[in-house]
């Protein structure tokens, strides 16, 4: 007997008849002797259009505020699983994340788990009770309700599952588990049968939208092995979980893209100390993350710098950059938002050589420039312009030996 945390995300709780599929998953893992918790998110689209609300309420409406109105979405769906689930004659009981308590910091909209009481969950297992809880919910040490960020769902099951060191955390989703890259771009692209910690963070912050990242960071701390598959077939999925010597032997796990980014260039920066803190200090104010940064070898003690920053935040990134060249006496801002990152990961690489040559020489040969590289032990990244992007994916894939014949993706 084990005991089973089980998150089921919206599309997987999309319609009444969808959350009574999910009802009669969790009642065979029940009937086969297993202790469940489930931990649901809302009705796929709910949570956009509680958010929509808000935004016609007012323009900018209030932290608390909000988390008390989009936090909704998740109570819905715990209530109706449990009835579902007692209308089936099982022993069921939804509990609000107040009720649990799952306590968080009291960072409204992107709240921080800190510590999930498990008494009350422990108690009603015992009695042989399914127990619901939703996702992206907490509550701050005031007793105000607050919401994890958008996805929080998966570091909710997470969390759940290492409070109650539950044997595995099965992350239901619309896919069969995560594929080497985007099935959409590469039809071959096959299963990871199991992908480290350290794969899957990379993986996920260089584009990959499985789990949250968050999620996995929890996971890796608390040891918590986290299995994503499907809700609709009964396939195996992925494992999430520690490095063994089998992922090693692997040189590149999986490719990723990422065209949401931009890239600005700023030339003949006067190459003394303090100019770059000066430059990047304007935009961490402003809230700018900044990805690759690349400072050229100078020339007459002038140098140029060319760094990325978020699509969503080219146009404020140029103005604040515009600016301060001014001040810094660099000649020129150049910017380009027809870029994309392609990168490739794997544990692998940390032991194998060659891994950035073949990378490069596979795009060499496709025509296709790199115009940035950045590297950490586990992962090559390169900036590309945009309109290579699926080209260079395929190539990379193809090089790398990663398509595989059994491919099935799940067509909603
Ligand atoms: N319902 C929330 C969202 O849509 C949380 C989640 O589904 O993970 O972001
Ligand atoms: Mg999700």
């Amino acid at each position: 007997m084990a005991l089973v945390v089980q998150k089921y995300g919206g599309t997987s709780v999309g319609s009444i008849e969808r959350i009574q599929n999910v009802a009669r998953r969790v009642a065979k893992a029940y009937d086969e002797g297993n202790d469940i918790v489930v931990v649901l998110s809302a009705m796929s689209g709910e949570t956009n259009k509680l958010v929509a609300l808000a935004n016609e309420i007012c323009e900018f409406p209030s932290e608390r505020e909000y988390d008390v109105l989009v936090s909704t979405g998740e109570q819905v769906t715990i209530a109706l699983l449990s009835m579902c689930l007692q209308s089936m004659g099982y022993k069921a009981k939804s509990y609000t994340a107040a009720q649990i308590p799952i306590r968080t910091d009291s960072a409204h909209t992107r709240a921080r788990i800190s510590s999930i009481d498990d008494q009350r969950v422990r108690e009603d297992l015992r009695n042989g009770t399914i127990i619901v809880v939703p996702g992206f919910q907490g509550v701050d040490p005031e007793g105000n309700l607050t919401t994890l960020g958008r996805g929080g769902s998966d570091t909710s099951a997470v969390a759940v599952a290492a409070a109650l060191k539950a044997d595995v955390c099965e992350i239901f989703t619309d896919v069969d588990g995560v594929y080497t890259t985007d099935p959409r771009i590469v039809p071959e692209a096959s299963k990871i049968e199991k992908i480290s910690y350290d794969e899957m963070l990379e993986m996920a912050s260089l584009g990959a939208k499985v789990l949250q990242i968050r999620s996995v960071e929890f996971a890796k701390k608390y040891g918590v092995v986290i299995h994503v598959r499907s809700s609709f077939n009964d396939n195996p999925g992925t494992l999430v979980m520690k490095e063994d010597p089998e992922m090693e032997a692997v040189l590149v796990a999986g490719v990723t893209y990422n065209k949401d980014e931009a890239k600005i260039s700023v030339m003949r920066v006067p190459d003394k100390p303090g100019i770059a803190a000066q430059l990047f200090t304007s935009l961490s104010q402003s809230n700018v993350t900044v990805d690759m940064i690349i400072q050229n070898v100078s020339h007459d003690g002038f140098t140029d710098m060319t760094f990325t920053v978020p699509h969503g935040d080219y146009k404020k990134a140029m103005k604040i950059v515009e600016g301060t060249a001014t001040g810094i006496g660099a000649s020129e801002v150049k910017g380009d938002e027809h870029i994309a990152k392609v990168s490739i990961v794997g544990v692998g690489m940390r032991s194998h050589s060659g891994v950035a040559s073949q990378m490069f020489a596979c795009l060499a040969q496709e025509g296709i420039n790199v115009h940035m590289i950045s590297t950490s032990e586990i992962k090559i990244s390169c900036i590309i312009d945009s309109k290579y992007t699926e080209l260079a994916v395929r190539v990379l894939h193809e090089s790398f030996g990663l398509s595989g014949e059994d491919v099935q993706q799940e067509t909603l």
